[in-house]
């Protein structure tokens, strides 16, 4: 099971992935973890460029992306299916992957609007090490400002500020129209199936919803 998981950031994308992950037994993939872990690993002039185009809220380039996903998708948990999130940003991502024949069976969008999302995104806080995510008033963890599993600390992402949410946003409005257009063409072609889901419901009746498009 191949899974594009798609809408803007803080829709919940990455909360509906984990359950995903977890529950079919497959990798969850974000570009985004696969680049602050570069961030963290590697000091270099690359890793460097990289933290200060996601502190400003610029995308990444297609070329750095495409390799980090095809570096990752080859890895032996990634035999039975996968979980992107975050990923393809651009037009040019999606048709990348294609032309390299990385196969994908379903595309969920999760809708929600500008508004929400400027709600949700503060209280935000992650695990930087793990990706484990936590909303302060939605998805509090068991202790204040730690981790459940490892009771490490968690951070708000320099990203989470208004500023440069709203600059994820309109990056992400740039080219949100063309991917969804490509994957409901491909729809229509039955190369794979693509389904909309209200991204403002609760998490456990998306996640209901995300299991009756997957078990059909
Ligand atoms: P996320 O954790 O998905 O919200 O991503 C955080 C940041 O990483 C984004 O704002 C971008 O700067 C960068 N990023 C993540 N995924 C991609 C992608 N597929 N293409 C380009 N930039 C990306």
């Amino acid at each position: 099971m191949r899974i594009i998981l798609i809408g803007y950031p803080c829709s919940g994308k990455g909360t509906q992935a984990k359950f995903i992950s977890k529950k079919y037994n497959i990798p969850k993939i974000s570009t985004g973890d696969l680049l602050r872990s570069i961030i963290l690993t590697q000091k270099n002039k690359e890793s460097l460029d990289i933290k200060k185009k996601i502190e400003q809220g610029k995308l990444i380039s297609d070329s750095i992306i495409i390799s980090i996903i095809k570096k990752r998708l080859a890895e032996k948990d990634c035999l039975n299916g996968y979980i992107l999130d975050g990923f393809p940003r651009t037009i040019n991502q999606a048709k990348i992957i294609d032309q390299n024949k990385i196969k994908i069976d379903y595309v969920i969008e999760l809708l929600i609007s500008k508004k929400k999302i400027l709600k949700r995104m503060l209280g935000r806080q992650i695990h930087m090490k793990s990706g484990r995510i936590y909303h302060k008033v939605y998805n509090p963890p068991l202790h204040k400002n730690k981790d459940d599993i490892t009771g490490e600390q968690l951070i708000t992402r320099k990203d989470d500020t208004k500023k440069v949410i709203i600059k994820r946003l309109n990056e992400y409005n740039l080219f949100k129209k063309k991917i969804i257009q490509y994957y409901k063409q491909k729809n229509k072609l039955n190369q794979l199936k693509f389904f909309k889901i209200n991204g403002k419901k609760k998490v456990f009746i998306i996640q209901k919803k995300i299991m009756k498009i997957l078990n059909q």
